[in-house]
């Protein structure tokens, strides 16, 4: 029997006819998440149990539980940057090998960062939604010029983000612990923050590109949404759990800031009664930070190499 790999993302089926021949060719057949929705854990442990060596996942849970359960699992390739459901201690003592797919989706990730950042600067789905109604009525928005972007994160994303915005006159404050006397500081428009309270008290709009992680987790909560100007644009592209949605909340009905725009929430999709989806301020969209022809088709492409990469290793070691 042949060993198979399981292949989650509802978006990898658009370029199946590249990835699938190449996978096939190495000897494994295909299990295809149809379920058309993000896989449960027992779903994923229903048909990876026993004899799936691989998985190419998006942001279906791979916890300990998943991970010893997939008794034959060898390898996960991450269609995407975020590994915060993918349990890595685990995988580390498991020996399953774990890469992620980095540089294909920043670009697309920016751009909507920066999209979200005018839509809320000017109101656009709110006063689009008015004149549907009927209405003709304005509201006074700002410009981004000669404005403050905080980025909270400066990797791949964080750093595309930046020149988009350079590009539009902006200043940018940098939050990252984890980079050093790094180049970026070079430019005169560009400061490092010491820590995360400056930059909140600093910025005019402030972007989340940090992963999720223990340190990261509502790292925006009511003391960080407390520092903020009332004029503050949050966006978050990275992970709904960085944000404490119950403060912004009272953030955005208190008008302690002005909006906020989030691709990501903690729990996807939204209850039906999420209280921030009533708020004129507020933007939510589908995760779709990555959902664009040139992502999806990187993200297939470098998650199917790094995956056979990845097995191939661990047979070059049997
Ligand atoms: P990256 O690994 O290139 O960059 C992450 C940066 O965050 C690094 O520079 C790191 O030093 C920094 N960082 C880590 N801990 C931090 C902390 N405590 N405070 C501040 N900065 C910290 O990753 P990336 O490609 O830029 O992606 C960032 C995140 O965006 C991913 O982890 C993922 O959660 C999210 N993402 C979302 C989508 C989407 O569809 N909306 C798509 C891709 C990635």
């Amino acid at each position: 029997m042949r060993n198979k790999v399981l292949i989650t993302p509802k978006s990898f089926g658009a370029y199946k006819d590249i990835a699938y021949p190449l996978i096939r060719e190495k000897g494994y057949d295909i299990i295809e998440n149809t379920l058309g929705r993000t896989m449960t854990e027992d779903e994923i442990i229903g048909c990876a149990s026993s004899d799936v060596v691989g998985i190419i996942v998006g942001i279906d849970p791979l916890s300990a539980r998943v991970l010893e359960g997939c008794r034959q699992l060898r390898a996960v390739s991450k269609y995407g940057m975020g590994l915060d459901n993918i349990d890595l201690d685990k995988a580390r003592e498991l020996k399953i090998k774990v890469d992620r797919a980095i540089g294909t989706n920043n670009v697309s990730v920016a751009e909507l960062a920066i999209g979200l950042m005018l839509s809320l600067a000017r109101s656009i789905p709110y006063v689009s939604h008015r004149v549907r109604e009927g209405a003709w009525d304005r509201v006074m928005g700002c410009e981004l010029f000669n404005k403050k972007l905080g980025l909270v994160g400066c990797g791949l994303i964080g750093r595309e983000v930046c020149k988009r915005a350079l590009g539009l006159g902006m200043e940018i404050l940098i939050y990252d612990p984890y980079i050093g006397d790094d180049d970026i500081f070079n430019n005169s428009n560009i400061k490092k923050c010491d820590n995360i309270d400056l930059l909140c008290r600093e910025s005019d709009f402030i972007s989340l590109h940090a992963p999720l992680t223990e340190e990261t987790r509502r790292i925006i909560n009511k003391d960080t949404l407390e520092l903020m100007k009332p004029t503050a644009i949050l966006i978050n592209t990275s992970r709904g759990e960085l944000v404490d949605e119950d403060a912004l909340y009272q953030a955005l009905t208190e008008n302690n800031i002005r909006g906020a725009a989030q691709d990501v929430f903690s729990r996807e999709p939204p209850g039906e009664d999420e209280k921030l989806l009533k708020l004129d301020n507020f933007i939510l969209t589908s995760h779709i930070g990555a959902y664009t022809k040139e992502a999806v088709e990187k993200m297939v492409a470098v998650s199917t190499k790094n995956l056979l990469r990845m097995l191939e290793d661990w047979e070059s070691t049997q």
